[in-house]
């Protein structure tokens, strides 16, 4: 094996603000006063807020070696699976942070809106031809929020034909959002078992859709990783009681500009711009799930929605059957914006290879792993693939002892135990953004971890032993964090 990338750099310990301040020290210097003293500064004087006085380069150091500290993708590979780690292209930073978007004030007039505006409009666009969808709302703010909007336009179409009804069906691999969202909504969900193959069967969907079920929420590919290929005929069930089916788009970066999803009978599909469409995420930032919609739920989309008059683009409230507003002003443009440029500067025929890529990559290490770890689906993945840790239980050495050791190997581990419908499961997408030495250097790390296991179990239940924090105890970590480094 060639040198891993490892973890054993330059780290340094930090302390907090607080302990690092000195009485005196500052970090910056204002210009000698040439007005006189105002009344108001006399009574500001006195004891202020607890802050520590800090150098610049206190200040400086601190957050740099804090930065250091951390993990992303702008560092290495970050497998993590159903979240799309992909690399986002720098250009996407440098149009957000022009400076008639990012000093626009979401309370500007619609006249000095214009470019922000036609951004929104376009973007709604795109995305309603690259999903094969009738229309798209950029309102919702994340993923489930996009669901929860979906749950919500169910309600208002159900209502609309004077028939409200009380559950939901969601597969056993849906993302815990999907139950969660249709809960908020004060619909029951009710589950489904996946069959053998790891997909819906239609028997199974036949024996519990009646006509007071509103739908199903199917994400597709699914969480396992497999196409659901027997989504048309699922959705023709259910259309069949009355009832609509709910799209999980958040795994679309397997299928962009290759599935249509109006053509499957997806009723509502919601989209993680913040992963398919390149927006930096996790650690909490702002994402955008916006949900794209067949022609019979468009009344009902969030107002207000951004129209053309003429040659003017403006934001009209103009929907009566609107379900009103989920966010306040328009989303989370900046996210819009990021996914804009994105769309832009890969074209048509660039999405479709980045889909393809990353579709690639995912089975490339299937078959490189399958046999070292169980594979407990073995058929054709897409966008990301499920092993499990049951080959390694012989020696005692599970999920977590294995991925915290690829932390050695200078990798972020992929996610662990989801979907739940695997014991032990190790998710892995390496999406389309990771060259073949890269996932070449994986895939040799995970077979060395597992002679590890076989050899050396020991060594897997202290990893990771290079990093700067060593193993934490999970629960104690989780029942009294200690914040303060
Ligand atoms: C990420 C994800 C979600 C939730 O999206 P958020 O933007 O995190 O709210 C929902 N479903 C699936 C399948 C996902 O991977």
């Amino acid at each position: 094996m060639k040198d891993t990338l490892g973890t054993t750099g330059l780290i340094f310990n930090e302390s907090l603000l607080w302990e690092k301040g000195k009485k005196g020290r500052r970090g910056f210097s204002l210009p000698r006063r040439d007005v006189p003293e105002h009344a108001v500064a006399k009574k500001l004087e006195g004891p202020g807020p607890d802050f520590p006085d800090l150098s610049e380069v206190d200040v400086v150091r601190h957050y740099i070696r804090l930065s250091q500290w951390n993990f992303s993708v702008d560092s290495g590979m970050y497998p993590l699976g159903s979240c799309t780690m992909k690399y986002n292209p720098k250009t996407n930073e440098v149009q957000a942070a022009r400076p008639g978007f990012a000093h626009a004030h979401p309370l500007l007039p619609q006249h000095l809106s214009q470019g922000a505006l036609q951004l929104i409009y376009e973007l709604e666009q795109y995305l309603t031809e690259i999903t094969g969808m009738d229309a798209t709302s950029l309102q919702p703010a994340a993923g489930a929020h996009g669901e929860l909007t979906g749950m919500l336009l169910f309600y208002a179409y159900h209502k609309s034909k004077s028939a409200p009804r009380s559950k939901i069906i969601v597969p056993d691999t849906a993302h815990g959002t999907n139950p969660a969202s249709a809960a908020l909504c004060g619909y029951r969900s009710v589950p489904i078992k996946s069959n053998e193959r790891g997909v819906l069967s239609p028997q199974a969907v036949e024996e519990i859709m009646d006509t007071d079920t509103a739908g199903i929420m199917v994400t597709n590919p699914n969480t396992l990783g497999l196409f659901e290929e027997n989504i048309k005929a699922v959705a023709d069930i259910v259309h069949a009681k009355g009832g609509l089916v709910y799209g999980d788009g958040a795994n679309m970066n397997a299928v962009m500009g290759i599935v249509n999803m109006g053509d499957l009978g997806i009723d509502v599909l919601h989209l993680n711009l913040h992963k398919t469409f390149s927006s930096p995420h996790g650690g909490g930032g702002p994402g955008s799930g916006p949900v794209c919609v067949g022609k019979h739920l468009e009344p009902f989309l969030p107002v207000p929605r951004v129209i053309k008059q003429k040659n003017r683009y403006v934001l009209s409230e103009d929907f009566p059957e609107s379900l009103g507003k989920i966010h306040a002003f328009y989303g989370n443009v900046g996210v819009m914006i990021r996914a804009y440029s994105y769309i832009l500067s890969m074209g048509p025929e660039n999405l479709k290879k980045a889909s393809q890529l990353a579709v690639l990559n995912a089975a490339y290490i299937k078959e490189r792993l399958k046999g070292t770890f169980h594979l407990p689906y073995d058929r054709p993945c897409m966008h990301e693939c499920v092993f499990s840790d049951k080959l390694q239980e012989p020696y005692k050495v599970t999920t977590l002892d294995m991925v915290k050791r690829l932390m050695d190997y200078g990798f972020h581990p992929p996610t662990i135990y989801f979907p739940l419908v695997v014991p032990g499961a190790i998710m892995i997408e390496p999406t389309e953004t990771e060259s073949k030495e890269d996932i070449d250097l994986f895939i040799e790390s995970m077979k060395t971890i597992a002679r590890e296991a076989k050899e050396n179990p020991e060594l897997l239940h202290a990893a990771p032993c290079k990093t700067k924090r060593k193993r934490l105890d999970e629960t104690l970590a989780a029942r009294k964090p200690c914040l303060t480094g």
